[in-house]
């Protein structure tokens, strides 16, 4: 990070970071200053800040499970309450396994996933060409290959029927909330990454079905979704062959469902 060599005027900033709407205006305000390598870069910043684009935007990066994650404009911003679905993923992973991060966005699941599982494969996809670079400068340095296309479809067939766990953070919005989302999400962010069709569920259904080809039996699926589509996803999983266990954390405001192949 490029070392701050000018003086700026923090109580003025942080009025200004606040009297947009900013929550956390002192702690942006010292992001902003030492991401800004002047003060007219960190003017810049800030009329962007206030402007409305998210602060992982202009930074280039978001912090999630305790890492720093490259995010490129456009990029869905890993959130806070993903920390449940890796937890969750990680606590039904056997030993080594063989793990996809659908949907990954950034690729931050993968990221923290490689850290904690020691998996003998893992491996990250998107739809979104801007997602999958932006994923593949968190995870090049890891080795961590990541395909471009619809959900399991860009992923070597050797794996087909072999993996052990595949989470997602597929689109879960339904479509027509995604307007009253907060402007940072409904315009930064790329609506692939957040509708999920009429129930919000359209996504979801499709990596049930697909989890069911992909993993080995006994693998799992971890997902995020709101609390109150649980009950249709359930049922949608258990259609599909899977055996679904619900997990909340109210602090996070998350939930996740894992679903268990069978065998
Ligand atoms: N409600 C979620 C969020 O903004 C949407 C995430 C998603 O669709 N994957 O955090």
């Amino acid at each position: 990070m490029a070392p701050t060599v000018f003086t700026p005027d923090r109580p003025a900033l942080v009025r200004r970071l606040r009297a947009a709407g900013c929550v956390f205006a002192e702690d942006e305000a010292e992001l902003l200053i030492a991401a800004a390598d002047s003060a007219e870069a960190l003017t810049h910043l800030v009329d962007r800040r206030v402007a409305g684009l998210p602060l992982e935007h202009l930074l280039g990066w978001a912090e999630f499970c305790g890492r720093r994650v490259v995010v490129h404009p456009g990029v869905f911003v890993p959130r806070g309450r993903t920390a449940l679905l890796v937890d969750a993923a990680v606590a039904v992973a056997g030993p080594a396994p063989a793990a996809l991060d659908l949907c990954c966005g950034s690729g931050a699941a993968a990221l923290v996933l490689h850290d904690r599982l020691a998996p003998r494969w893992l491996a990250a996809a998107d739809v979104d060409p801007v997602a999958v670079a932006c994923a593949r400068s968190n995870l090049d340095p890891l080795g961590v290959p990541v395909y471009q296309g619809d959900l399991f479809e860009p992923v070597p067939p050797v794996w087909r029927g072999r993996l052990d766990l595949v989470v997602a953070n597929a689109p879960y919005v339904p479509s027509g909330a995604v307007a009253t989302m907060p402007p940072e999400a409904r315009l930064y962010e790329a609506p692939v990454a957040l509708d999920g069709g009429v129930d919000g569920l359209a996504v979801l259904r499709r990596v049930a079905v697909g989890a069911v080809e992909w993993l080995a039996p006994g693998g799992h699926l971890a997902v995020e979704v709101s609390a109150g589509q649980v009950e249709v996803l359930c049922g949608v999983m258990t259609d599909a062959g899977l055996v679904p266990t619900v997990v909340r954390d109210d602090d996070l405001e998350a939930t996740v469902v894992t679903a268990r192949r069978p065998g």
